[in-house]
């Protein structure tokens, strides 16, 4: 392993000038993706800044309704927070289902959106990877590609995004609320994750200095009836195959609004907008979901191994939507 220095950050500001004044420099939170990177060989940064011990560790109550969710909370401590569980089950839900309770316990909020492919290609430094290394090759695309996207692949890479409490966030329409040397910005979940293109050892729109320094939520009242639904190969401890974070508001036995997204299908969470679309105004029925799911997929574009999602991506959708409006 490279040798690197060390910083502990005392201030967001601070943070964002020292990771600036070293191209070679990177955040360091919780580390528990970082650091197994580190020891894989995956990255070699000259300077870590540690942002754990940051003041932003807490979820506050909003004016308008909504919560902020410091990037520092923890994963354990927001999956247990009352208004978390009460009002947006689907997202407690979804940080539960991630990783091992060790692991929730030390992993952040900020640090969870950036963590990176679980490709297994990605993480072997022995073979070509334009992730890790770009214009190197892809080892999937021929390869072994049961785990990866049936939605916005490129040529350049098919990797899926492993984060469980992201796709809830963007199911919910969260907005991420990120620092750099020029003041405070506002990107909605939806636009945070890029899809690989010609570039995808970018995972993300942030650049150099950027830091993470919050995700804020909205009012969405109707999101107490949502929930997530994570298939994977284990019951636990192990990355989605296909997931679902869902949640209708259903009046009358109409639909008159959801919010989807779906995990394990793309290199970012997949808001599910087409699924919306057509629930919005329609009975609440198994076939008007079954229809939702179907103009989902119609795009799906699955690789040699995983044709599989497709359906499981629809039984699970259905499934999940079933379970909500029996729940109202
Ligand atoms: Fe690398 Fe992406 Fe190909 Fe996996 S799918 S080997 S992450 S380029």
């Amino acid at each position: 392993m490279r040798e690197f220095a060390y910083e502990r950050a005392t201030d967001a500001g601070g943070a964002v000038a020292a990771v600036l004044a070293d191209p070679d420099a990177v955040f360091l939170g919780a580390g528990t993706n970082l650091v197994d990177h580190l020891k894989l060989g995956i990255i070699a940064p000259g300077k870590l800044v540690d942002v754990s011990g940051l003041p932003l560790d807490q979820v506050t109550q909003l004016p308008d309704g909504g919560v902020r969710i410091g990037s520092a909370v923890r994963n354990a401590d927001l999956a247990a927070h009352p208004a978390i569980r009460a009002r947006y089950p689907m997202l407690s839900a979804a940080l539960l289902a991630g990783a091992s309770a060790q692991l929730r316990n030390l992993a952040t909020t900020g640090g969870n959106l950036l963590q990176r492919t679980r490709c297994l290609y990605f993480q072997d430094s022995t073979v070509p990877c334009n992730k890790r290394e770009p214009g190197s090759g892809c080892s999937a695309i021929g390869g072994f590609d049961r785990d990866h996207a049936i939605f916005g692949a490129s040529e350049q890479c098919i990797a899926t995004h492993p984060s469980d409490m992201a796709v809830a966030m963007a199911g919910l329409g969260a907005v991420v609320r990120v620092l750099s040397a020029v003041g405070e910005r506002q990107i909605p979940l939806v636009d945070f994750y890029r899809l690989p293109g010609e570039a995808p050892d970018r995972d993300t729109v942030l650049d150099h200095g950027d830091l993470i320094t919050a995700v804020d939520l909205p009012a969405l009242e109707w999101a107490s009836t949502s929930t997530y639904r994570k298939v994977r190969d284990r019951a636990s401890y192990a990355f989605a195959l296909v997931s679902v974070a869902a949640a209708v508001d259903i009046a009358d036995g109409v639909v008159r609004d959801a919010r989807i997204a779906f995990g394990g299908v793309a290199a970012k969470p997949w808001r599910a907008f087409a699924a919306e679309a057509h629930l919005r105004g329609r009975a609440a029925t198994e076939e008007n979901f079954a229809a939702a799911a179907d103009a989902e997929l119609a795009d799906a574009h699955p690789q040699r191994q995983n044709g599989f999602k497709i359906p499981l991506a629809r039984n699970v959708l259905v499934a999940t939507l079933r379970e909500l409006s029996e729940a109202r």
